[in-house]
């Protein structure tokens, strides 16, 4: 196999030290999922690529791939370094927890150009919010969680029973099941309230930008709802959808 030169957009997931000066990146690319990729000389102080291959960073990237997994970046051009986030300690967590959903959800090489533009999205959100002590956290990270679901193929079955098809009664949640479940069929699921199956329907029907909001305990069956699942049908757990500090 021959070598070749990769130019792509990503947005940088992760940055870990390695050896003297070197960074291995996980990138999330739109044409190319996820990869890996290690930046050389990137912590020496004058380093071509600035300090622009950290986490959260959009970037114009050219990557050189070899015979290994893991690509060589070779150039990179910043399209959005979201400055305003990295001075503001929720969103900078807000953003760690959706790059960690991305990376855990979509972990191949599998294109999914929806997913790295909902990403996108999301990190522009949380930049213009940034500052400004936004209350609803938990409800953006759950309504972001949704539509990662249905960019998997995972979404919630939210208008029928999951298990029967009945249309009343849908008074639980099944991860086995992939959605809510009447009462009949209620064996093995936990109860779903009302605001909880309303906010999920909601937030996969709006964009990002008009997530619904729900009370606390709604959003706490939400996410659940959401871990069982990932971890019926995905095998992935996530980190908490919030801080605790929200
Ligand atoms: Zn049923």
């Amino acid at each position: 196999m021959s070598s070749r030169a990769v130019k792509t957009e990503a947005v940088v997931l992760r940055s870990m030290r390695y050896g003297e000066a070197d960074r291995i990146l996980q990138l999330y690319t739109p044409g190319r999922g996820r990869v890996s990729a290690i930046a050389k000389g990137v912590r020496r102080t004058r380093s071509r690529f600035g300090g622009r291959l950290e986490p959260f960073f959009r970037l114009r990237i050219e990557l050189h791939e070899g015979r290994s997994e893991l690509l060589t970046v070779t150039g990179a051009q910043t399209v959005d370094g979201h400055a305003r986030l990295r001075g503001d300690g929720r969103a900078l967590d807000a953003a760690a927890r959706a790059c960690d959903a991305v990376g855990r959800l979509f972990e191949t090489t599998e294109p999914h150009p929806g997913v790295y533009n909902l990403l996108c999205r999301k990190l522009s959100l949380l930049d213009e919010q940034a500052g400004i002590g936004a209350t609803a956290d938990r409800a953006a990270a759950l309504a972001f969680r949704l539509k990662l679901l249905l960019a998997a193929g995972l979404a919630p079955q939210l208008g029928a029973c999951a298990s029967c098809g009945e249309r009343e009664h849908l008074v639980g949640f099944s991860g086995a099941a992939g959605g809510v479940v009447c009462a009949a069929c209620e064996a093995g699921s936990f109860a779903l309230d009302q605001r909880a199956h309303l906010f999920m329907a909601e937030a996969l029907g709006r964009p990002l930008t008009d997530a619904p909001e729900a009370v606390d305990s709604a959003l706490g069956q939400v996410e659940r709802a959401i871990a069982m699942t990932l971890e019926h049908h995905a095998h992935v757990r996530l980190m908490p959808a919030a801080g605790s500090s929200r």
